[in-house]
């Protein structure tokens, strides 16, 4: 069949790799996207730090100053003649429960020497505690001179932690009183005065001037110190610097979410990329390969010498191969889509073929094929064997039916050759076995004719002496009419033998053809001393055969049966025909008492021209054999137990 792929060009290199870069490209926009953001992210977080430490700087200075100006308020009255009164006490109490930062506050006379402290303290513990206070008292006096607060520089204290005071001078209608001394605890001020969101965001450290870390919020350090920052802590000033650095900003999952599904999507891309380039490799392949196996089939079609011609169930021709085209001269446009009757049907024999086509229809031809006569396109006849079988789809459908057709003109006409050459050689046998056995026949005749002319002549006498009355005349008639009815029955019998007719099929009785062989045969046998005994059946049937050959066959095989005896004494010179129904066939048996086959002989016996007679032409055994065949029979020999050969001719009842 004509399977016909379309050629499918292969994509060209940089149309195989367009998805591969456009991917690319891709991936690095959104890897470009996503950093982009990342560092916008970041630069938020920075200005959001800063926001937050500018706060935080704010909120410091803002609580500084308030407790200063409170420590100012509750300075004149601590300062005062009469002491604190208990609203003022209760002030201060509640300044340092409350997370002010504060430790302590003491207050000083104008001169420097301690009135009070809340939390009060002991004398001893006051100088302790005030002990490094060379620095404390430069601060009273800085404040003193100055008239402002003034921030001391930070100190170790005993405990652990360091501390810073804030010195506030005290006037009184513009009579310095003394200074208030707000003490404060460092740690106690990053830690309390911090909200706990700012704390949990970031670590806060101070550090002095020499860059020790004296207070910090949190132990835990930061994971990294990318974000850091530093100011300085100013008030109390003296060097000090506060670290702010934020812990691990918080994880972005949104942009990672995304990030990870495109990343994710790509590969999936990728991959189902590569996997939909194998498949069409895979396609690829599979399609060169029926294009291949397309085109093997179309040259084996091309080449095929048998013509294929496919028909669908109305009998619509759908397919030619080029052989049929050639054969019946028609193109296979002219062909295909046509229905009966087809342009090659032979007119003449058009209702036969006619029939074979609804045969074929109806369920397609014999195992052996169906031979028909078809016309070519120039008028040549054509002599085609057809063989049909049902055209089978895919899904075991019965779709049509496909033909082979073998042109078997040549062939035809060579067998109708052949035939009519083995008719001219089986007569031509005839005639050579007439001719062996004429003088016999001529001898045979020329008896009855010597009587007839005996009975004549006595006749005309006794007409001519008138001693002749009517009863004796007619008596020697009736003698004269059998003579002549005998000889008239040798030439009738010779003439049967010998003529020449197209072969035949008709009921005959084998019973028949015996006796007239045996009748021809009879004058030969007699005078060579020989007998033919006949068993014939009753009731044989009537076989259809060509009487001429099953005579020629009969007469063949008593002759070489009389010939095999030349040598045999007398009484066993004799040749026994008998015939009996067997089995649908009626066989034939002629058996004589001669000299028997000798093996090395049997093998060679149908050859043609094999002999072993002097004047044998060697033709009789395979002519009586082709005929036998011709009719569908058979013909063999055994031997005799009682010595000599029995030849055996079996011919059907019916052709099957
Ligand atoms: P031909 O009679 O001309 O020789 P045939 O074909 O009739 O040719 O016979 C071939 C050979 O077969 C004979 O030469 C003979 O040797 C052998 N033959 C045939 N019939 C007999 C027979 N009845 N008995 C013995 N030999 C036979």
């Amino acid at each position: 069949m004509n399977v016909r792929v379309p050629e499918i060009g292969l994509p060209g290199p940089w149309l195989a790799r367009l998805p591969y870069v456009t991917l690319a490209l891709f991936l690095a926009v959104v890897v470009a996207l996503v950093w982009l953001t990342r560092s916008h992210d970041e630069d938020e977080q920075r200005a959001i730090l800063i926001n937050d430490v500018l706060w935080m700087e704010q909120n410091l200075q803002f609580h500084l100053d308030r407790n200063v100006s409170l420590l100012e308020q509750v300075g004149t009255e601590l300062l005062s003649a009469d002491g604190p009164s208990a609203q003022t006490d209760a002030a201060l109490r509640q300044m340092l429960r409350t997370e002010s930062g504060l430790a302590q506050v003491v207050w000083l006379d104008a001169r420097g020497n301690r009135r009070g402290a809340m939390p009060p303290l002991s004398d001893a513990q006051f100088i302790d505690e005030m002990g490094g206070a060379v620095p404390a008292e430069s601060v009273f006096r800085l404040a003193r001179a100055t008239g402002r607060r003034v921030y001391g520089p930070t100190y170790e204290v005993a405990g652990g932690g360091h501390q810073f005071e804030v010195h506030v001078p005290v006037y009184s209608r513009d009579a310095f009183l003394g200074v208030v001394v707000g003490v404060y605890s460092l740690q106690d001020l990053v830690v309390r005065e911090l909200p706990w969101w700012f704390s949990e965001r970031y670590r806060v450290a101070v550090r002095n001037a020499e860059g020790h870390e004296i207070a910090a919020k949190s132990k835990v350090a930061p994971l990294s110190n990318d974000r850091l920052y530093t100011m300085p802590f100013d008030p109390p000033g003296h060097g000090l610097t506060l670290e702010i650095t934020a812990y691990r900003g918080e994880t972005r999952w949104i942009p990672m979410l995304l990030m990870a599904s495109i990343i994710l999507l790509s590969s999936a891309i990728v991959w189902s990329t590569w996997q939909l380039r194998r498949q069409l490799a895979r396609r690829q392949a599979a399609e060169q390969a029926l294009r291949s196996e397309s085109v093997f089939r179309k040259a084996m079609e091309d080449s095929l010498l048998t013509g294929l011609r496919a028909r669908d169930l109305e009998g619509r021709i759908t397919y030619v191969n080029p052989a049929f085209c050639r054969m019946v001269g028609y193109s296979a446009e002219e062909l295909i889509g046509r229905t009966p009757p087809m342009p090659y049907w032979d007119p003449e024999h058009i209702e036969r073929i006619q029939e074979v086509h609804d045969q074929i229809m109806a369920g397609g031809t014999p195992h052996e094929g169906v031979e028909v006569r078809l016309r070519r396109k120039n008028g040549e006849r054509l002599d085609a064997l057809i063989f049909e079988a049902p055209l089978i789809d895919a899904s075991g459908r019965h779709t049509g039916w496909m033909g082979s057709v073998l042109d078997i003109t040549e062939q035809k006409r060579a067998r109708e050759l052949a035939r009519q050459q083995d008719e001219r050689l089986q007569a031509t046998s005839r005639l050579i076995t007439m001719g062996e056995m004429a003088s016999t026949l001529a001898h045979e005749l020329n008896q009855p004719l010597a009587a007839i002319a005996s009975y004549n002549t006595g006749c005309l006498n006794r007409l001519e002496a008138e001693t002749i009355d009517r009863p004796e005349l007619k008596e020697i008639h009736a003698k004269l009419g059998r003579q002549a009815r005998r000889a008239g029955e040798i030439i009738r019998r010779v003439h049967g033998f010998v003529r020449r007719s197209e072969p035949k099929r008709e009921e005959l009785d084998v019973n028949t053809i015996i006796r007239d062989a045996v009748g021809l045969i009879e004058p030969d046998a007699r005078k060579r001393r020989m007998r033919i005994e006949t068993d014939l059946a009753a009731h044989l049937p009537d076989i259809p055969a060509d009487p001429v050959m099953i005579e020629q066959v009969i007469v063949n095989l008593v002759r070489n049966g009389m010939d095999a005896m030349r040598e045999q004494p007398a009484e066993r010179r004799k040749v026994r025909i008998s015939t009996r129904e067997e089995g649908g066939h009626v066989i034939v048996r002629i058996a004589d008492f001669g000299c028997g086959i000798a093996p090395e002989t049997a093998r060679r016996l149908f050859e043609p021209f094999f002999t072993t007679k002097s004047e044998g032409m060697g033709m009789g055994l395979n002519i009586c054999r082709s005929i036998a065949e011709l009719h569908r029979g058979r013909l063999g020999f055994e031997a005799n137990p009682e010595g000599g050969t029995i030849f055996i001719l079996s011919l059907p009842v019916e052709l099957s």
